[in-house]
Formats: structure tokens, C-alpha cells, sequence
């Protein structure tokens, strides 16, 4: 069945920032869309996310050229192309792009076409997007429910004021939404009661986890094993871990911790993670170190050794020429994925392939700028992430993907 019509529009993200939503309409009429993400603690590597230099609108935020650059270019470009062949659709926007970094046409505008043409390939196969992306592209995988990586404090970018780590998270070990989804959930009010006894704030952050006036970064560990321990879970059900996001607090080979009033050279750091490690537990660290510290990374994954798991965000940038040095390397022992870092599906699933091939754990991530746009979810189910990193327990842009889970669980699934 061949394209008809590709259409862009300006919607807004979960911050209310511009954002793009399009549309691929095929000639029986049948219609997908996708809304794309977008992140504020950004690495230098990911590829360009195109905005307006307008000013005046939406404080040079818009996203009117992207949209343009849908309707003009690509719409050009792919009407008439077989709905059957994503691969080769987005393999024809990276063309018509040309340049390495999606500068031309924007990451922003390329990818929501590429989403967009995925799920209109469900509508018209009349499967699950899950099933679509499992068949397509992973054919030599099970698909499988990934583990919830649930940030429930929330520092750095994504709540501008207290704490130096951006994310402070709890992992159920249990992997099958209708639980792992009510465990975290229970936890994070919990969370609060605690907050609340001690008159602290239980206002949200950017993905919906709290961000209270603590004391020091250690001290959220503490609250967090007391609301694990009265919600009725032990250490054995849930892992504790971290997303430092470090190139925020890096500066001329030194990490400033602003909260632990401390400048620490990259061994210092070392020390510091492996006593929470030791200490609290913790045994996840998503960019502990900042993006270009391939050393300190590297480091770090041999000292932690079997104790716990190293991930690298905007060190890789869902980027396979970055995620080959690091499987040479020995730079991490896991990946985290963002479909915008990159800015199509296919180039996504060579990162993810890649990943799994050479054995390093799978983190299908969200954007701290969100939508109600659950593609994520079916992504990881489809494509057997070992994880899934989509905020806290509160916000309807997180829930939109918790709840995509549930629903593959129990109507496409355990029916
Ligand atoms: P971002 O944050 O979307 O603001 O980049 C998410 C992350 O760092 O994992
Ligand atoms: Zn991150």
C-alpha cells in the first residue's frame, strides 16, 4: 500500500515547549501519527534537533522550519513509497538529510516521519506497533516485558535547585508490568508519606519524581530504603540506581558536587560511587562520568565489576560509531536508548542490535520532555529490552507508557 499524504503539525511537549506530530495517511485512507520527545540535560553528540531562530515565538523554540522541511521535502520525496518498506523510508530521509548530524532537514522532523511510518505499518498489518518492530526488526529476538527503571527524585536539569545526581531510581526486579508498575507505584507514595512526616515537599520535578529540600545527595538513599522497607519490599525485589547525567557538573577535568560542597577528581568519583555502592546498595550508574571521560568509564566498569551495571547515555548517544569504541573498550556494560538521539527507527535498531549482540544490557529511555506518545513502550516489548526508563510514578506523559505496558500485558498478550 503506497503513501498518500505526510503532514506535520506543532503540538506541545510536557514542559510546554513546541514539538512536531505527524501524520502518514495511506491511499485506503488508514492514518498513523507519532509526537516526538525532546531532552534538556543533552549530549554534545546527539544528533540536531532543528528549531526556529524566531524569537519572537515561543521564545525561538519553534519548530516551524522541522515542520516545513515534512511537508515540503520529505512528503515530497515519499509519497507514493510502499508502507511495507520502513526500513528503506527511513533509509530515503537519511539520504535526502545528507549530513552526518540531521542538520539539514532535523532529527526532530526525520525521526517523527519514521515513527509515524511504523505505526501506520501496524495499522494497516493490523498488529501490535510491538509485534510490527519485533517482526520486522528483531526476528531472532523474544519479545519480553523489560525491567521498570522508575526515577522517583528527580535533581540536576530536571529540577533546577537542590541536587547535584539528576535521578534518583528503584528497579523492581519483578518484570511483568501488572506488577513491577503497582510495586514502584506503592513505593513512590510511600516516598511521600515519608517527605510529608518530615514537612518536606512533594512537589514534581520534570519526570514526575520528587525533588525535596534534603540535606546532601546520600540522604535520599536513606529515605528511599526506609519507603522500600515500609512498603513491604526487601533489597532482594528492588535495586536502587543512578543517573549522575555528569557532564552537567564537569568542568576542566574536575566534578563539582555543589551539594556535597566537594571538587572531586575523576578517581575521587570512583571512591564516592563504589561507598554508595557499598553502603546504600546502589547498583545501577547511568552516566556516572561525563560524556567524552571515556577513561574514568571505562575505570569504573572494571572496579564495580560484577557489583553492579555501568550505562552509558550521552557518552553513546544511541550512536553505533560510539557504542562500537565502547563494546572495544570495555567502556560500559550497558546502553541506554533514545529514538531522538539519533533521529530514525532504523538507525535506533543498529544501536540496539549492536548492544545485544556484543551482550551489554538494554535501556529503552524517554526524554525529559515528553508526550502522550507510548511508541517506547512497544519499542522495548518488541525489541526484549532488558529496561525501560520512563520517569516516575506520577505525570501523565510517564503513565502514558507504564499504562501501554499494562494494556500489551493484559489484552495483547495474556488474552
Ligand atoms: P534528558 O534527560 O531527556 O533531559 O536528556 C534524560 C536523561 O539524561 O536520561
Ligand atoms: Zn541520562
Amino acid at each position: 500500500m503506497k503513501i498518500k499524504r505526510i503532514k506535520a503539525i506543532e503540538i506541545l511537549d510536557s514542559r510546554g515547549n513546541p514539538t512536531i506530530k505527524s501524520f502518514v495517511e495511506l491511499e485506503n485512507g488508514l492514518t498513523g501519527s507519532a509526537c516526538i520527545p525532546s531532552g534538556a540535560s543533552t549530549g554534545t553528540h546527539e544528533a540536531a534537533e532543528l528549531r526556529d531562530d524566531n524569537k519572537k515565538r515561543y521564545l525561538g523554540k519553534g519548530v516551524l522550519k522541522a515542520i516545513e522541511n515534512v511537508n515540503s521535502n520529505i512528503s515530497k520525496k515519499l509519497t507514493g513509497a510502499s508502507i511495507e518498506n520502513i526500513q528503506d523510508i527511513d533509509l530515503i530521509m537519511i539520504g535526502l538529510d545528507g549530513t552526518e548530524n540531521k542538520t539539514n532537514l532535523g532529527a526532530n522532523a526525520i525521526l517523527s516521519v519514521s515513527l509515524a511510518t511504523a505505526r501506520t505499518l501496524a495499522f494497516f498489518s493490523k498488529k501490535p506497533l510491538w509485534k510490527i518492530i519485533n517482526e520486522y526488526y528483531f526476528t531472532s529476538v523474544k519479545p519480553g516485558f523489560p525491567r521498570l527503571f522508575v526515577n522517583v527524585v528527580n535533581g540536576g536539569k530536571h529540577a533546577d535547585w537542590n541536587f547535584d545526581i539528576q535521578e534518583f531510581v528503584i528497579s523492581p526486579v519483578n518484570n511483568l508490568p501488572s506488577e513491577s508498575v503497582r510495586i514502584s507505584s506503592e513505593i513512590f507514595h510511600h516516598l511521600a508519606k515519608k517527605l510529608k512526616e518530615k514537612n518536606l515537599s512533594i512537589l514534581v520535578g520534570d519526570e514526575g519524581g520528587y525533588s525535596p529540600a534534603l540535606n546532601s545527595n546520600d540522604e535520599v538513599f536513606e529515605y528511599l530504603l526506609c519507603a522500600i522497607q515500609t512498603a513491604g519490599y526487601s533489597k532482594q525485589d528492588i535495586n536502587l540506581g543512578i543517573d549522575a547525567a555528569a557532564s552537567e557538573f564537569y568542568n576542566n577535568s574536575e566534578y563539582t558536587l555543589k551539594k556535597n560542597n566537594k571538587k572531586l577528581s575523576p578517581d575521587q568519583l570512583i571512591e564516592y560511587y563504589m561507598k554508595l555502592n557499598t553502603k546504600y546498595g546502589v547498583r545501577y550508574f547511568e552516566d556516572a562520568f561525563a560524556e567524552d571521560d571515556w577513561i574514568s568509564f571505562a575505570k569504573f566498569t572494571h572496579d564495580l565489576k560484577n557489583n553492579g551495571i555501568v550505562i552509558g547515555d550521552d557518552l553513546y548517544c544511541t550512536n553505533p560509531k560510539r557504542i562500537k569504541r565502547g563494546i572495544k573498550e570495555k567502556t560500559t556494560t550497558a546502553v541506554l536508548i533514545k529514538v531522538n538521539q539519533i533521529g530514525s527507527l532504523f538507525e535506533t535498531v543498529e544501536a540496539i542490535r549492536l548492544a545485544q549482540q556484543h551482550s551489554l544490557q538494554v535501556f529503552i529511555s524517554h526524554r525529559s520532555g515528553e508526550t502522550e506518545d507510548s511508541f517506547i513502550a512497544d519499542l522495548a516489548y518488541g525489541c526484549g529490552a532488558d529496561f525501560i526508563k520512563t520517569g516516575s510514578m506520577s505525570r501523565s506523559e510517564r503513565i502514558a507508557k507504564y499504562n501501554r505496558l499494562l494494556e500489551i500485558e493484559a489484552i495483547e498478550v495474556n488474552h
